[in-house]
């Protein structure tokens, strides 16, 4: 490990490899990223690595739109494999206020230059080899863009890019303190003691910790969420066999989203019954580990499921997926200059790291470099929320984003805190 260098980015996640890599793209190239354990050994190994562009926020629509579309530029520099499944995806609206909700979104990805569609039931019947129960079903949104791919290869092909671009990644190296110097920052790890201008906290599951080494209170709380994902179902075996895949669809009546894995299918839901996790702080040995399953939680979610989706109930459960991963009060990320500090930026609380993580680290990296974001960052930037922020305000704020993730959202509202069991009363679409 070098003595000095220009940036520290802490944290070697889906996001803190996708800083690194833009910041060498946008020219500085004396970087380095220190991570305590192995890249990915956060929430990032164990997504399910759906990618899609809908977002309540214009802007972070955009930059979804522009994530999703720098997997073919990363595999074409790294020659590395992202996984990538360009599969399409549609979210379905079983009432009017959704479908009014899905042609507005239509309407700004217009502007966007993002090609999406309002497809009717017929057409989504055949997009989804009848697959999904159309009882109710008004129409949907379809995006071309939408996708899955390989977690931990994309990470590992962002940290390719980064170190082609002249980045040093330490790993095995946990950051121990974060102390302010005349120029920058004194960064002390358990390998010694490095300096740099500019330190990024991109510490994910740890960011709050990382925070707290100088002395900030980040706003931001781990959920736990589960996937699950089936046996080989003929049904999805027979469209493989005709050389086609099966789309994304997100049922946001049924808090669900749900896509091919292999050969079977993988359904994950955000569940109104849902817990935070490590409310008090996330250990530092955790990392490689699941939580146990928890199937009443999603109870009601998979009763559900099994309506829409009737093939689901025939087929067998090869594994649950149980783990955490972070939100902030509003459900986008806190991204750029943190107040009060000088030098100290924010890459944390990216709850969707594989549809957002490739344009926070372009929007942070030219906040760094350039001084300024090329699109309005308001919806991301952390200095949205003030000191006056604490954990009494983040727990049941999180909470409710997390519960309210699917819900149709209205120009202007703000929800209001409330408690992990109270139904959601106002509705909001922060998907991510
Ligand atoms: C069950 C589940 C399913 C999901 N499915 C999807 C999905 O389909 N699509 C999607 O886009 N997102 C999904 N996500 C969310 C996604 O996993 C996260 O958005 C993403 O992983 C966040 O990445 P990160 O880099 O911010 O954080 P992390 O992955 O938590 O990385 C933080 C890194 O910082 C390191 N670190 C922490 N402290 C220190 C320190 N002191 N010194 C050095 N290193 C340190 C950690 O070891 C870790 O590697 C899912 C999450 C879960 C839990």
């Amino acid at each position: 490990m070098k003595a000095h260098t220009r940036v520290v980015v802490i944290g070697g996640g889906v996001v803190g490899c996708s800083v690194l890599y833009h910041l060498t793209k946008l020219g500085w190239s004396d970087v380095a990223l220190i991570e305590r354990s192995e890249l990915t050994s956060g929430s990032t190994w164990h997504a399910a690595g759906g990618f899609h562009t809908l977002n309540g926020d214009t802007n972070m629509a955009a930059l979804q739109g522009y994530t999703i579309r720098l997997y073919k530029e990363l595999e074409a520099i790294t020659g590395m494999s992202c996984g990538l499944h360009h599969v399409g995806g549609i979210t379905l609206a079983d009432n009017e206020a959704r479908f009014e909700m899905l042609k507005a979104e239509r309407a700004k990805h217009r502007y966007m230059g993002l090609d999406t569609e309002i497809l009717g039931p017929e057409e989504i019947n055949k997009l989804t080899d009848g697959m999904v129960n159309l009882e109710g079903i008004l129409g949907a949104l379809y995006d071309p863009l939408d996708g899955h791919l390989d977690p931990s290869g994309t990470t590992h092909a962002y940290a390719r890019a980064a170190r082609m671009g002249g980045a040093e990644i330490i790993l095995h190296n946990r950051v121990l303190e974060t102390n302010p110097t005349r120029d920058g920052w004194e960064v002390v790890t358990e390998k010694g003691t490095i300096t740099c201008e500019h330190l990024v906290n991109a510490g994910g599951l740890w960011a709050r910790e990382i925070g707290a080494m100088a002395g900030v209170y980040l706003p931001l709380l781990p959920m736990a969420h589960q996937y699950i994902v089936t046996d080989d179902i003929p049904e999805i075996m027979d469209i493989l066999k005709s050389g086609r895949e099966f789309p994304h669809v997100m049922d946001p009546g049924g808090e669900s989203y749900l896509r091919q894995e292999g050969r079977g299918l993988c359904i994950g839901f955000y569940e109104k019954p849902c817990e935070p996790w490590a409310v008090d702080g996330t250990p530092w040995d955790f990392g490689h580990e699941l939580l146990n399953e928890q199937f009443d939680k999603i109870e009601d979610s998979v009763t559900f499921a099994y309506r829409r989706f009737p093939v689901l109930e025939r087929s067998g459960v090869k594994r649950v997926i149980h783990g955490p991963f972070t939100f902030a009060p509003d459900g986008n990320p806190l991204i750029g200059p943190v107040p009060g500090l000088r030098n100290y930026w924010s890459a944390c609380a990216v709850m969707a790291g594989f549809s957002q993580g490739g344009g926070m680290g372009l929007a942070l990296a030219q906040w760094m470099i350039e001084g300024e974001v090329e699109r309005d960052p308001r919806g991301f930037d952390v200095a949205r929320f003030g000191n006056w922020t604490s954990p009494g305000y983040t727990v049941p704020k999180v909470v409710e984003t997390y519960q309210m993730r699917f819900s149709v959202s209205y120009p202007n509202e703000e929800a209001l805190p409330r408690g992990p069991s109270a139904p959601p009363r106002c509705m909001r679409f922060s998907t991510a």
